[in-house]
């Protein structure tokens, strides 16, 4: 069509989206390590929930593993940023092997937490997803048992433990703010002396990419969140946007995956990406849409972040 055929689009663009500091960091040094080293270097663990991400290092010699012992004992290896059980680094150190972790700071953050209300004799009730990564990695700086997981009001609700035990709460990194606030106030109701985060653990990237779906979300005749089926912040972006008045949210990899004829009619689209989402597949999906539309972009800003990471002392320059 030429474009005085194309219809109008509204896109609104959500800020903060996209890459956060802790995925900035574990990419880099992915491939800090591949200039220093050579390839291969192995990854344990997609590095981050981005299949984009991982081909675009695997062509220049990252090779990704499930788990250490397929790892020569002679090759680098990295620890995604989701944080890996103390097993892991433990085995690696075994082996004599060279690795570096890739953990998100925010991450081994809670990590310590962990630690320090085992110490102080608390059982600790970690709020977040089975089988994630960091959840996996969470449960796992402390011997089993230790630690009990809930996913959900209902399981706060049945959690088996007296009103009056030591306990404290910690959380996965990326979850819904909103849900969890919920999972915590009848924790609180339950467990009056459970202790609290000294600061919230879901991190200032997962807060910041929710507030800002939540203050377009109503403007929206359908809103796409770029990520991937595993990445736990993006899952929640689609999640918020449904509760804040967009019904029609849904997720997306690449501009292949858009959905045409569900989009059909539409004059308003929001536009957001997880935190493990190049900025490259934004514009990707953007263009598609240039393509069938006369569009018009306007970046809704919600606040502007500053936030970096130091590199392991290994890498830095
Ligand atoms: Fe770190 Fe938050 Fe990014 Fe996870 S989402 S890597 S915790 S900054």
């Amino acid at each position: 069509p030429t474009a005085i055929e194309k219809p109008p689009l509204d896109i609104l663009l959500a800020a903060p989206r996209g890459f956060c500091a802790g995925v900035d960091r574990a990419i880099r040094i992915v491939e800090l390590a591949l200039e220093k080293y050579g390839p291969p270097v192995f990854v344990r663990h997609e590095i981050v929930h981005n299949r984009f991400v991982v081909e675009n290092l695997e062509a220049r010699g990252a090779v990704f593993v499930d788990e250490l012992d397929e790892v020569p004992a002679d090759a680098p290896v990295v620890f995604s940023a989701h944080g890996v059980p103390k097993a892991v680094p433990a085995e690696a150190e075994r082996r004599e092997m060279l690795y570096i972790d890739a953990t998100c700071p925010l991450v081994s953050k809670v990590h310590r937490e962990a630690e320090r209300h085992d110490r102080d004799g608390r059982v600790i009730v970690l709020i977040g997803h089975a089988g994630h990564p960091e959840v996996i990695g969470t449960m796992g700086q402390l011997p089993d048992g230790r630690v009990r997981l809930v996913e959900n009001v209902a399981q706060a609700e049945a959690l088996d433990l007296p009103a009056e035990a030591p306990l404290a709460y910690i959380t996965q990194t990326t979850l819904s703010v909103d849900e969890t606030a919920d999972i915590v106030a009848v924790l609180r109701r339950r467990f009056p002396n459970i202790e609290v985060p000294k600061k919230e653990d879901i991190c200032y990237a997962t807060t910041n990419r929710q507030q800002a779906v939540k203050s377009l979300a109503g403007r929206c005749d359908a809103l796409l969140v770029i990520g991937a089926p595993n990445s736990s912040n993006s899952l929640r972006l689609v999640e918020v946007a449904r509760n804040s008045g967009c019904p029609q949210s849904m997720l997306l990899q690449r501009a292949r995956d858009i959905d045409w004829a569900a989009l059909a009619g539409i004059r308003t689209i929001g536009i957001t990406a997880g935190a493990s989402a190049p900025e490259k597949l934004v514009e990707e999906v953007i263009a598609a849409f240039s393509a069938r539309f006369r569009i018009r972009i306007e970046e809704v800003t919600t606040t502007t972040e500053n936030v970096a990471f130091k590199l392991p002392r290994l890498l830095a320059s």
